[in-house]
């Protein structure tokens, strides 16, 4: 088993919009349903993706070590995203 890393945005990510909150989250094992979430009333009735979903998905870094060619860089002994310098999670393909 191959052990990569992806940054911790993939699991969990959150942002402030026009006084709504806008998550992405995923509550199973990685390669499985991951998908945005918003508090207003629109995204509740639509389920789709609400303005403020749309104006903010871009920011989230969702770097995979695995797709990506950068590799997760070491600052301060501790591994992190080479694109934001979040935390990263180890994952393990070929399970
Ligand atoms: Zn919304
Ligand atoms: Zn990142």
């Amino acid at each position: 088993m191959e052990l990569n890393y992806i940054c911790l945005t993939n699991i969990f990510w959150m942002a402030q919009v026009d006084g709504h909150t806008v998550k992405w989250y995923t509550e199973h094992k990685f390669k499985e349903l991951f998908n945005f979430s918003c508090t207003c009333s629109a995204y509740k009735t639509d389920h789709g993706y609400c303005k403020h979903i749309k104006k903010v998905c871009d920011q989230r870094c969702g770097w995979i070590g695995l797709i990506d060619d950068q590799k997760a860089e070491t600052i301060n002994g501790k591994l992190v995203c080479p694109r934001c310098k979040e935390q990263v999670l180890p994952v393990g393909y070929g399970d």
